[in-house]
């Protein structure tokens, strides 16, 4: 249920992000990727009112719909948790400001690093 992803673009820009929650506390704690305008991409509690961890604004747009997400009507969804869906691509990156962000799922680099 849950997942460890990262999202990288082009740029170099890259985040480590989580979705989806752990069997016990899902129903209080589990995350989707959102944009933030002033922090960038964050973690947000789908759980709870939705809001930026890191400056509290509750202008957050989730990963997967527009605007911050475009093309997104891929067959097959990359990420998923509940209702909150993603493609591989067409993200939003924070830096650049293109949708060049992918998400990927390199379990391998993820327990070098
Ligand atoms: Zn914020
Ligand atoms: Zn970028």
């Amino acid at each position: 249920m849950a997942d460890l992803l990262e999202m990288t673009c082009a740029c170099g820009y890259r985040r480590r992000v989580r979705t989806g929650g752990l069997m016990r506390t899902w129903e209080e704690e589990a995350y989707w990727p959102f944009h933030c305008a002033s922090c960038g991409v964050v973690e947000v509690n789908i759980q709870a009112p939705l809001a930026c961890p890191d400056c509290g604004a509750t202008a957050v747009s989730p990963y997967g719909k527009a605007p911050v997400s475009l093309h997104q009507d891929c067959d097959h969804a990359y990420v998923q948790a509940w209702d909150y869906k993603a493609c591989r691509d067409g993200h939003l990156c924070p830096v650049c400001g293109q949708h060049d962000l992918k998400f990927s799922r390199d379990r391998y680099s993820i327990r070098a690093d």
